[in-house]
Formats: structure tokens, C-alpha cells, sequence
């Protein structure tokens, strides 16, 4: 009897086992994504903070420890994780799955000439892509997909979480669709070029950019260059990402007469964005808030 127990006990935790994928993902959003579709089917750990610029990662040797023993790691892809590949070598894991997830996005300003000579970190089109909540059933596809090819036994399961999540998310779309109507049409200068995805989805008119180009400081000439635009075109605000220096935009704004808020770009970014839907809640919130 008892050595039946212990026989039906290992037949257990060997099923749990295998039914666990291990996912690595870059971004925060990506973690809980993938966590809504896999349950406690999966076990998932990322690796930019959302209080991190994701452009700029340090390179670290724990962030190779925690691919050595993933089975898979999703990427938002279109050269956003630059750092990616390097720390995919050091964790010399030959079986990981590198899934990219930009495949079937319809890409933002994808340029017809590549040109890196002015250190344009968006030289392939804007990867911005998960800011733009319509997206999110395309990236939720793929996760299906690849969490399916490791556990192909649980893909009906993975689809029932993904199909539930998006329901939600639908309703959440059209609330804050409805909350940002008024609004449509207004504009507003970003400090990167982190909005275009969010701005087409909500008809927001981004006139330009603190950062002279993606990835590039701000410099005297340009800054000087927004206020003069500011002081002529009813600017509703300058919206800075929670990783970068606040100051160029707020001599802007004092200059010109404007305010600057934060929006979370990512999970965690913000304390109120602890997921993905309250993420954009505090960004639609903090919005409308500021356009009053
Ligand atoms: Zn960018």
C-alpha cells in the first residue's frame, strides 16, 4: 500500500513536472502576459525592470543565469533589445527558444533607407508595439504558440486563459477608448518616440520629441527649437518616460508654459502599474487628468 502511495506520488510530481514551462521574457508586460496564458503551467521571470530603459540594458551575469535553465525567452524584437543576443551566448543553453514576438505586428514608422551613421536606435521601425492594448492579441497568439510547442498537451488550456484575458481586455479597450474621445486630436510632445503605437490608437497628435532623434540627448538647439513650438501651438503636455531625466522638458515646459507627466511604458514603471491593464488604467487616468 504505502509503496503504491509513494509510486502514485512520483508519477505526480513527475507529471507537474513537465507540465511547468520555463519562460524568460525581456519586459515586465511580456511576464504577465505570458503568466495569464500559462497559469501555473508556467514559471516566468524577466529581465528589464519597468523603471529601466529598455533601449540600455547592462548586461549582467545573472540575467545569463536565468536563460541557462529557460526553455523559452520572448523578446519584443525589432532591434528594442539590442543587449538580448549576448546575454542569449553566455547562458550557453543549446535547447532555448528565442521567440520574437514582433512577427505579425503591422510595424510604425519602418524606414525605406536604413541609416545608423546618427545612432538612431529605432533604425527598423518603431518596437514601441505593446503600447497599443489592439496589439496585444497578436503577441498573446504567439505566446500560445510557443508555449504549446514545448507543451503541446496543454494547448487547449493555454488558449481558454488567452481567450478569457482578451475578453477582459476588450471591455478595458473600449473604456478607454471612450474616456480619451474627447481628447482626440490633442497634442502633445514625447520625450522618445515611445507613443507612436499608443498615440494611433487613441488619435493623440504627437508634434515631436525631446530627444532630437531616438536614443539621443537632448541638446540646446532642439530644446530651444519645442519651446518656440510649445509658446505657438497648444501643447497639452510632455509626456516623459518613469527612466529618463526630467530636466530638458521641464525648461520646456516652464518656458513655454506647459506641464510634464509620467507614463508608465511598462509593468512596474509606475507603483499603480502592477499589470498590464492597470498599467494603461494609470496612463489613461493620469491622461485625462492633465488635459482637463
Ligand atoms: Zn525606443
Amino acid at each position: 500500500m504505502k509503496r503504491i502511495a509513494v509510486f502514485l506520488l512520483t508519477i505526480i510530481s513527475s507529471m507537474n513536472m513537465s507540465a511547468s514551462v520555463r519562460v524568460v521574457t525581456t519586459l515586465a508586460d511580456l511576464a504577465d502576459l505570458t503568466q495569464r496564458v500559462g497559469g501555473d503551467r508556467v514559471k516566468v521571470d524577466y529581465i528589464v525592470r519597468g523603471d529601466q530603459n529598455p533601449h540600455f540594458v547592462e548586461v549582467k551575469p545573472s540575467y545569463m543565469l536565468k536563460l541557462k535553465s529557460a526553455d523559452l525567452f520572448l523578446i519584443i524584437g525589432m532591434e528594442l533589445e539590442l543587449w538580448a543576443p549576448q546575454i542569449v551566448d553566455g547562458s550557453r543553453n543549446s535547447d532555448l527558444e528565442v521567440v520574437d514576438l514582433s512577427k505579425g505586428i503591422k510595424k510604425l514608422e519602418v524606414p525605406t533607407r536604413v541609416d545608423a551613421s546618427q545612432g538612431d536606435v529605432h533604425r527598423f521601425g518603431n518596437p514601441h508595439y505593446w503600447l497599443d492594448p489592439r496589439n496585444v492579441r497578436t503577441i498573446l497568439g504567439e505566446i500560445v504558440s510557443a508555449l504549446s510547442r514545448i507543451s503541446p498537451d496543454d494547448e487547449a488550456y493555454y488558449r481558454a486563459n488567452a481567450e478569457s484575458y482578451l475578453e477582459n481586455l476588450d471591455a478595458k479597450i473600449a473604456q478607454w477608448e471612450a474616456a480619451m474621445k474627447p481628447l482626440s486630436g490633442s497634442k502633445v510632445i514625447t520625450f522618445h518616440k515611445s507613443w507612436s503605437y499608443f498615440a494611433d490608437w487613441l488619435g493623440l497628435n504627437v508634434v515631436d520629441q525631446v530627444e532630437p532623434k531616438p536614443g539621443i540627448k537632448p541638446s540646446p538647439g532642439h530644446t530651444a527649437e519645442l519651446i518656440q513650438k510649445v509658446r505657438k501651438g497648444n501643447i497639452k503636455a510632455i509626456i516623459v518616460e518613469p527612466y529618463y531625466d526630467r530636466s530638458a522638458s521641464e525648461q520646456i515646459a516652464r518656458a513655454a508654459g506647459t506641464k510634464v507627466i509620467t507614463l508608465a511604458t511598462s509593468v512596474g514603471g509606475v507603483d499603480e502599474a502592477t499589470d498590464y491593464i492597470s498599467m494603461m488604467d494609470y496612463n489613461i487616468q493620469t491622461l485625462t487628468t492633465a488635459f482637463q
